[in-house]
């Protein structure tokens, strides 16, 4: 089995146990709209049983073309193999009209619901849904799997809501809109972004208008997720005094992200430590 990103690799391990084998194509510092479409990555696809995937066009870069040379059918989007986690998510700032023609990358809606780990649990039944689909004799221990995942998360969610509660009305700014999940759950006002679009590089007259924006109305916390480059988040924090926290929207990240509680935990403790 295949899956697009790290932390969907770990919840299929955990959903699969001991009857399947996950690897993860993308590496946890990456941009997801920008995986090269590494020629590694076809005879993988080839051999895959299954693709796990984000959905919402989050792997426009790489997985629809790769996809289209792997020859693989039965993983391809709308085939028993193509398991497509975005299925019971309802998706955030869905636009109006569905294009990239400037450049942007959320076309089908906001694809970084993996980030808020309330999604997880519809995350893990996608998952169970599709191993059932592609091997009915496990069903049974998918449903348990995934049941033995939730419940832990469950609890999880419910501690991480109760030591994230200072951070309820913190205002912020992010370099990408990838925070529009975690957001909701953790109370955080996002008050924009170091892009003026998602996938739309800054101009220095947008940042500029952003620094002046986040002193009027005292934004104090710039997130800055890891694969994006420092030196808009310095200097963003040297105009405006607020205090960066370094996250991730992929698991794997940082050594202590590797398995997907690790990496929802690391970025609350990054966000209270820099809300400080
Ligand atoms: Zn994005």
């Amino acid at each position: 089995m295949i899956a697009t990103i790290p932390d969907l690799a770990d919840i299929a391990r955990r959903v699969g146990g001991d009857r399947v084998k996950v690897e993860s194509l993308a590496k946890g510092t990456e941009d997801i709209h920008a995986v090269p479409q590494r020629p590694s990555f076809v005879p993988r696809l080839n051999r895959a049983d299954a693709v796990i995937s984000i959905g919402f066009g989050a792997e426009h870069a790489f997985l629809p073309a790769l996809l289209e040379v792997a020859q693989n059918p039965k993983v391809l989007p709308g085939q028993p193999g193509s398991i497509d986690c975005s299925e019971d998510i309802v998706p955030l700032d869905v636009a109006q009209n569905l294009s990239r023609s400037e450049g942007e990358v959320h076309p089908a809606g906001n694809p970084h619901y993996n980030v808020d780990p309330r999604k997880g649990a519809a995350i893990a039944d996608a998952i169970a849904g599709g191993f059932s689909r592609l091997d009915p004799p496990g069903a049974e221990a998918y449903a348990k799997n995934a049941a033995a995942f939730k419940a832990e998360l469950a609890g999880r969610v419910e501690l991480w809501r109760k030591e994230a509660a200072s951070l309820r009305g913190r205002k912020a700014v992010s370099y990408h809109r990838d925070m529009v999940y975690l957001a909701e759950f953790l109370g955080l006002a996002m008050s924009g972004e170091v892009e003026p679009k998602p996938g739309i590089a800054p101009t220095p007259r947008h940042l500029e208008s952003l620094a002046n924006r986040m002193n009027a109305h005292r934004v104090k916390l710039i997130i800055r997720e890891v694969h994006f480059s420092a030196d808009s988040a310095q200097w963003l924090s040297q105009k405006t005094g607020a205090r960066i926290a370094v996250i991730a929207v992929m698991g794997g990240a940082f050594p202590d992200s590797r398995d997907y509680f690790g990496f929802i935990d690391h970025n609350i403790k990054a966000l209270l430590e820099a809300a400080k």
